[in-house]
């Protein structure tokens, strides 16, 4: 019985030097590809999902100050940052922390280490 979802066709090898970043999820190590998390389980990668939590919370953050990028940067699909998805939206990873675009500014969704 297969008790957690499985990323079909994945010929990708994840591995150090992939490309993708290696993020610690719960204690191990996933990889962030297209904005999901994947796990090495054996012979197959787990599809991984960022549940909103007390360390990861969806909150507004409007006071948040950041030197991770210039304010008003805008984020999106090629705006240099890894998208990561994040209960049922979609945040992007700066310098170690979660930014959800909220209107003008980002929220802080927590902390999210690299390995
Ligand atoms: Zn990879
Ligand atoms: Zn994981
Ligand atoms: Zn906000
Ligand atoms: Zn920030
Ligand atoms: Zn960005
Ligand atoms: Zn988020
Ligand atoms: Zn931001």
């Amino acid at each position: 019985m297969k008790d957690h979802p499985i990323h079909e066709h994945h010929a990708h090898q994840h591995g150090a030097n992939c490309g993708h970043p290696a993020v610690i999820h719960d204690g191990h190590t996933d990889y962030l590809h297209d904005g999901h998390l994947h796990h090495l389980h054996s012979d197959h990668v787990d599809e991984h999902q960022l549940s909103i939590t007390t360390q990861n919370p969806a909150a507004c953050t409007p006071t948040h100050r950041c030197d991770g990028h210039e304010s008003g940067h805008r984020h999106g699909t090629n705006c240099g940052h890894q998208a990561v998805s994040h209960g049922d939206h979609v945040d992007y990873l700066v310098a170690g922390h979660l930014h959800f675009a909220h209107g003008a500014h980002c929220d802080d969704h927590g902390v999210l280490q690299l390995t």
